[in-house]
């Protein structure tokens, strides 16, 4: 299915508790603090003091992080593998999204579960969940078996 560009939803964006009251406004990029002229910045779509505004290379890059997230994602819904161990096609889609967050200066990520910053080479899965109270979408990973921390008892 194509996908609208640049995609990038509200729920992606940077907690506001990190940005300066510009990027908050829209007056500056909420990534790289980009100064934005009036209709320059991509409206990422706010609500009163809250107007979070992209410029377009960083809303191409986080739309890429996000567009991959969802591929891979997507994959494993359908994948008659992935639930035992990622499939070939799995791991590609991991690499890619891994490739695509690194461009965007995303954070490595973390699993859901242990809440460690999961190694590189780490089997994980993309764990999509809707979060309480609207939330909205959270895109999380887990590791694919179990977590390294977890100790058996
Ligand atoms: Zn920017
Ligand atoms: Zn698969
Ligand atoms: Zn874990």
């Amino acid at each position: 299915m194509p996908r609208p560009t640049p995609l990038v939803v509200l729920y992606d964006v940077p907690d506001p508790s990190t940005l300066t009251p510009g990027q908050r406004s829209g007056a500056d990029c909420v990534w790289c603090q980009h100064p934005l002229r009036p209709h320059e910045g991509i409206d990422l779509g706010g609500t009163g003091d809250w107007w979070p505004c992209g410029c377009v290379p960083c809303c191409t890059l986080q739309s890429r992080a996000l567009a991959t997230y969802i591929d891979w994602y997507d994959h494993g819904i359908g994948c008659l593998y992935c639930p035992l161990r990622p499939c070939d096609r799995a791991r590609a889609l991991h690499q890619a999204h891994l490739d695509a967050r690194q461009h965007a200066g995303k954070p490595d990520p973390t699993c859901l579960a242990c809440r460690t910053v999961i190694a590189p080479g780490t089997p994980i899965r993309p764990h999509l969940w809707q979060a309480a109270n609207g939330g909205g979408p959270v895109f999380s990973f887990l590791h694919t078996r179990t977590c390294p921390s977890e100790r058996v008892p």
